[in-house]
């Protein structure tokens, strides 16, 4: 367990390098932030979820079916399978009405031999014009939570529940997640990375198979159910949305944010990054 006054001087050290202040109070110093209880930050978490438009909850899907995969793939033949999943499959896919209101299928991208995959709801308004996960305001908060790590989007994987957007940003209905759960447990199946990050409610409840909230769930090990062979006992993060985030952009709830990746980090074994001297 870090001490509070080294994780302040990380927080501090990451500022410098990422020019980001998602996970400090605008304009205080973390040094002179009284500690909360910690019956406190539960119930300040809560409260700011209060506060937030809350989805509905969401039913986990049903075990999708089985797909062998070879465990053993080259970073080449991870690469080539995702490509193919995607050409070939998640592109023209039409098995749910998604298909009818997309500008463009958002598969996901990264690195397919990456230790960690983020795993979000569903493409927003920016990510269905472009064609990629996380590229609006939310997925600008996950870069920086990303680089805070000492990586970068390129040496992870971000993926989404839904490989196509739901119009106006609506909740993801319960068909059409079924029909789009294999594709993602397939993307997992060959990616095999060793930590999985939850980002909110969704993507928590269908891979955990729970109804539980990410507020409690959050910053606690979690393992992935046998949805498909490979994947069983896979540790899984849950942690805010980034859009929750942006949303709430309270200290409590980034310090928390911060808190769940720090567990993730120390899990890889990364170390937080160095800032360069000016
Ligand atoms: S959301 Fe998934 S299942 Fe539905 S059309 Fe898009 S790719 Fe296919």
């Amino acid at each position: 367990m870090n001490h509070p006054i080294d994780i302040a001087q990380q927080l501090l050290a990451i500022e410098q390098l990422v020019g980001a202040d998602w996970y400090l109070p605008r304009n205080r110093n973390p040094l002179s932030e009284p500690t909360p209880a910690p019956g406190a930050r539960a119930a300040g978490a809560a409260a700011a979820m209060a506060a937030a438009p809350q989805r509905r909850p969401l039913a986990p899907p049903p075990p999708p079916e089985p797909v062998e995969i070879p465990a053993e793939l080259s970073p080449e033949g991870k690469a080539s399978a995702l490509a193919a999943l995607n050409n070939d499959e998640v592109s023209s896919c039409a098995k749910c009405v998604l298909c009818q209101t997309r500008t463009q299928t958002v598969f996901g991208e990264g690195d397919p031999n990456a230790d960690l995959v983020f795993v979000g709801e569903a493409p927003g308004a920016d990510e269905d014009e472009q064609g990629k996960p996380f590229v609006g305001k939310g997925g600008q908060l996950l870069t920086k939570m990303i680089t805070a790590m000492g990586l970068s989007r390129e040496e992870v994987f971000i993926v989404n529940t839904l490989k196509c957007r739901p119009p106006g940003n609506r909740d993801p209905k319960r068909d059409e997640l079924e029909a789009c759960w294999s594709i993602l447990t397939r993307q997992l199946q060959i990616i095999r990375p060793k930590v999985i990050v939850t980002l909110g409610n969704p993507s928590t409840r269908s891979l955990l198979q729970t109804q539980a909230g990410i507020t409690k769930l959050r910053g606690t090990w979690q393992t992935l159910p046998d949805h498909a062979p490979g994947l069983g006992g896979t540790k899984v993060m849950p942690t805010f949305h980034p859009s929750f985030v942006t949303r709430c952009y309270t200290a409590e709830v980034r310090g928390q944010a911060w808190s769940d990746l720090q567990m993730v980090m120390e899990e890889l074994g990364l170390k937080t990054p160095t800032p360069k001297k000016e």
